[in-house]
């Protein structure tokens, strides 16, 4: 029963991630046709800079549509069934997940919190349930196994793995939907682990288009205030 140690991979981007929103943004304003300029764009004839200029102030008027031709594609490795059920529920993006039904779950790995990792005491009686729970598991689907239920054992038997079970998942998300991502999953109010993998996304993303996600992040970033009140505010930004 190992404890699972998160990872993420950007597998694949959108090429020419820049010039293909201002190219997209362009085509709004223009009379022109946005495939003539699209040589300039990537020798650079048109700069960086001035596409960036460009792409920067549209998006800052609020005008964010363009940013949805490109997309980013995440492997997320030995996230918890917590995380991925807060993940999908971001409805505007792709999602291929590992499956309990065929996958066998013996061994199961989990994942550990942070605050169970730090007591003693709370981590053995964790550690004690996620045994139990593997154990359980395993007996159940060989006893299924032996009543007749097959390569159908496991969707049985998954019922008992507990919201810790360590999963992967494939996750494909637009500019957009990753801005709208990063601005609930960023906040500190957020849960901690979707919280890191969300802070990681947008390390990957920065390192690609750093003129779009250098401004990303959790509301407060964008707004330079706290919406979320008294109550939950982390300080970093005055409530308003
Ligand atoms: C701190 C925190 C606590 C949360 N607590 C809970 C909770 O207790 N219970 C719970 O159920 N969820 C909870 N959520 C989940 C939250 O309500 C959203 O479901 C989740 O964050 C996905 O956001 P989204 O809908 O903006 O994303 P997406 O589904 O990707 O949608 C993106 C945007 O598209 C638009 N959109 C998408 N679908 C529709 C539609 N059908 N109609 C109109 N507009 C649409 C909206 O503008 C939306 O913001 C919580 C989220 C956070 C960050």
């Amino acid at each position: 029963m190992p404890q699972a140690k998160f990872d993420i991979k950007l597998l694949s981007h959108t090429p020419d991630p820049l010039s293909l929103i201002y190219a997209a943004f362009r085509q709004c304003y223009s009379q022109g046709f946005a495939g003539d300029m699209w040589d300039k764009l990537i020798s650079g004839e048109i700069s960086r800079e001035k596409q960036a200029e460009f792409v920067q102030n549209i998006i800052s008027s609020g005008h964010e549509s363009p940013i949805e031709h490109v997309n980013f594609t995440f492997a997320l490795s030995s996230v918890s069934r917590a995380l991925t059920h807060q993940l999908v529920r971001h409805r505007i993006a792709s999602y291929s997940q590992q499956s309990q039904r065929y996958v066998d779950a013996s061994n199961m790995d989990y994942v550990l919190p942070p605050a169970i990792a730090k007591n003693e005491k709370i981590l053995a009686r964790y550690e004690a349930f996620m045994e139990e729970v593997g154990k359980a598991y395993e007996d159940i689907k060989t006893m299924l196994e032996e009543d007749g239920r097959g390569a159908l054992a496991k969707e049985d038997a998954r019922m008992v793995l507990p919201q810790a079970a360590a999963s992967n998942i494939v996750v494909t998300m637009n500019c957009r939907t990753l801005f709208n991502f990063f601005e609930h999953r960023c906040c500190t109010r957020a849960q901690w682990e979707i919280r890191n993998c969300a802070n990681a996304m947008l390390k990957e993303c920065k390192k690609v288009l750093p003129e779009i996600f250098d401004h990303a992040g959790a509301k407060c970033e964008k707004l330079g205030y706290c919406p979320e009140g008294e109550k939950f505010c982390c300080g970093r930004y005055p409530v308003k």
